[in-house]
């Protein structure tokens, strides 16, 4: 009873804190997605601004997007899991590994998981759960604004896009090579380009399915943006977010 009575409190104070849990099974396994709303008080106020937060070793990352969230409109969206890049699972004594940045298309998801560990469509099955109960947080979206973190020099950086068919660049030589926004908004290439910030297209309807986030928003024409920034960097990656400010309000506003 005492347990039943503390479960209810706690659901009711994270209601009145914006704040919801929804534990994704997987095998033997469960992972968390977190969602806060922000500010708590005002469920509608965000309006389809959605921040999300994959890669749960990314700390800056999600450190900022709290912080910035303070005095804005949004809510944040976390995974919760084993602490590192991955996410880790088990079904019938074998253990499966998946990037949570590949499952939003099955096809994805296998070559990333044959790629880590070993797949099988069970295994995938599991693994379409928990982008489903992502993408379901992501109701009516007008922006979706991704993470992440990377690590000095390769394997992500500017450098990655310099010349491909389906990006278009505009880089800051002065910025860290690993500090940079990618989009897949025109509009928001051109309004960063015009600030001198390092910034990647990549082009509406590039057509490659990878299983990240920004390849489903691209096929669905979901605004995206991705605040890519060298973990540490804090400041850096905080300023990317404060340029973008009056931008990102205007998605608020339709
Ligand atoms: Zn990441």
């Amino acid at each position: 009873m005492k347990a039943l009575l503390t479960i209810a409190i706690l659901f009711i104070a994270g209601i009145a804190f914006g704040q919801d849990t929804a534990m994704v099974n997987l095998g033997d396994s469960s992972v968390q997605v977190l969602t806060r709303l922000y500010p708590a008080a005002d469920s509608n106020g965000h309006k389809g601004i959605y921040f999300i937060h994959l890669h749960q070793d990314e700390t800056t990352a999600l450190q900022v997007a709290q912080s910035h969230l303070q005095s804005r409109y949004g809510m944040l969206v976390t995974l919760w899991q084993s602490g590192g890049r991955f996410i880790y699972f088990s079904v019938g004594g074998k253990t499966y590994m998946v990037d949570p940045n590949r499952i939003f298309s099955m096809a994805g998801a296998r070559k990333n998981m044959s790629k880590l560990a070993y797949y099988n469509s069970a295994a995938g099955r599991q693994v379409k759960k928990l982008a489903d109960t992502i993408l379901n947080k992501l109701h009516k979206p007008r922006l979706v604004i991704a993470m992440h973190n990377n690590k000095d020099g390769k394997p992500l950086s500017t450098r990655n896009y310099i010349g491909r068919k389906m990006f278009r660049t505009h880089i800051n030589k002065s910025m860290d090579s690993d500090d940079f926004v990618l989009t897949t908004e025109r509009k928001v290439f051109n309004y960063l380009k015009a600030k001198n910030i390092s910034v990647i297209l990549e082009l509406p309807g590039a057509g490659f399915d990878d299983g990240s986030l920004s390849a489903y928003c691209n096929r669905r024409k979901i605004p995206y943006i991705n605040i890519e920034a060298q973990e540490g960097h804090a400041a850096e990656q905080a300023a990317m977010l404060q340029a973008l400010d009056e931008l990102i309000a205007t998605y608020n506003q339709h």
